[in-house]
């Protein structure tokens, strides 16, 4: 089978710890809960609690949120932080879900006063549902349609008030007009070594690893993409590898062997980042080439790449993009060098199975 990519989407919606109250199972509760636990992405938090207190004083909802930026950086989390901290409910829902506006009234007529709705992926809206929630968000208010024809009759529903959160890999391809009904808008940064680290410390204590030292925490912040939801995932997989190949113990020899098993390099990248490089380098002599053109050589979708790969290969500096497409720098064909030297950079899998 197929290793499967750890920092794949599915992969990491799958490696979500178990919502509060969800059961403890076999990983304790990671997710932060508070503002306080909430590492990292200070100035998006100092703005978030002044708005939430300011709106809790007023006895108001909290203002509608907007956040963007690559998967796992802490978009759902901060959505359940605010509903916690409004002591309100969270109600999930997604863009791809929702079809008609009717998908939503359900949900919009049971929220209580303050509650919180969070739409994953809001870009992929469909534009009646988007909409049908214009109306909802400016006014609290939802029209629908009853019946058909001659009897046609509209309603209007009042809602309670409400906060919407939504979140979007994809800033650019929201309309204006939705953007523009948000009070709060953020693009998440990757997180700096230290914050991951903080990360790292507090998901070990939940986890109850208590024998692993700080250089072993490092290594893996280093490894972890700035994202904390690899970090956390790095942790789980060293940890399992550290229980059976290496009697518990987890030091930097144990971490380099169980993320060599992972494919993950010095820098954080695995095969799927590499197998994009190498592309790049092999195929279009570095570049520039179109992104659409890259994904057909390696056989994936190119929205996965712009999503998954090129922020942060973008953040490191490995490739550039420039008008006439993407371009490898020096530095991503000098790692990229190193790594097939190093016997790093796997055959191309372009197939699931293989
Ligand atoms: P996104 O919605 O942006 O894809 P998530 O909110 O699902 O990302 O975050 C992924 C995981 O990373 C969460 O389960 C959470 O445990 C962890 N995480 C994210 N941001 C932080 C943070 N700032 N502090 C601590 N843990 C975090």
């Amino acid at each position: 089978m197929a290793k499967e990519r750890i920092i794949s989407p599915a992969a990491q919606k799958r490696d979500d710890v178990p919502a509060p109250g969800g059961g403890g199972g076999g990983g304790a509760a990671i997710r932060p809960r508070t503002m306080d636990e909430f590492i990292g992405q200070r100035d998006l938090v100092e703005k978030l609690i002044i708005a939430l207190f300011a709106a809790r004083q007023r006895g108001e909802p909290m203002e509608h949120v907007l956040l963007h930026g690559p998967p796992g950086l802490g978009k759902t989390t901060l959505a359940h932080v605010i509903a916690e901290e409004m002591g309100t409910r969270l109600y999930v829902t997604s863009g791809p879900a929702l079809s008609k506006g009717a998908d939503l009234v359900g949900t919009l007529t049971k929220m209580q006063p303050h509650d919180v709705l969070f739409i994953d992926e809001i870009h992929r809206l469909p534009a009646a549902v988007e909409e049908f929630i214009y109306p909802a968000m400016e006014d609290f208010k939802i029209d629908f349609t009853l019946d058909a024809g001659m009897h046609a009759k509209v309603i209007t529903y009042h809602l309670k008030p409400f906060t919407l959160i939504g979140a979007t890999t994809r800033a650019g391809l929201l309309t204006g007009a939705l953007r523009s009904r948000f009070g709060i808008a953020h693009n998440l940064r990757f997180y700096d070594e230290p914050d991951l680290l903080e990360i790292l410390r507090r998901a070990a204590a939940r986890l109850a690893l208590d024998a692993i030292g700080s250089d072993a925490l490092s290594a893996i912040a280093r490894r972890s993409r700035g994202t904390p939801r690899i970090a956390i995932r790095l942790l789980r997989r060293v940890r399992d590898f550290g229980q059976i190949r290496a009697a518990g113990r987890i030091d930097a020899g144990v971490i380099d062997d169980a993320l060599a098993l992972e494919g993950v390099d010095d820098r954080g990248l695995d095969d799927f980042d590499r197998m994009y490089l190498r592309a790049m380098a092999d195929v279009y002599a570095g570049g520039p080439v179109g992104l659409e053109a890259i994904a057909a050589t390696i056989g994936q979708d190119a929205g996965t790449l712009e999503d998954v790969v090129e922020p942060f290969l973008l953040q490191i500096g490995f490739i550039a993009r420039t008008r006439q497409g993407r371009q490898l720098t020096s530095v991503g064909a000098g790692h990229l060098g190193a790594a097939i030297a190093a016997g790093e950079d796997a055959p191309p899998r372009l197939f699931a199975g293989e």
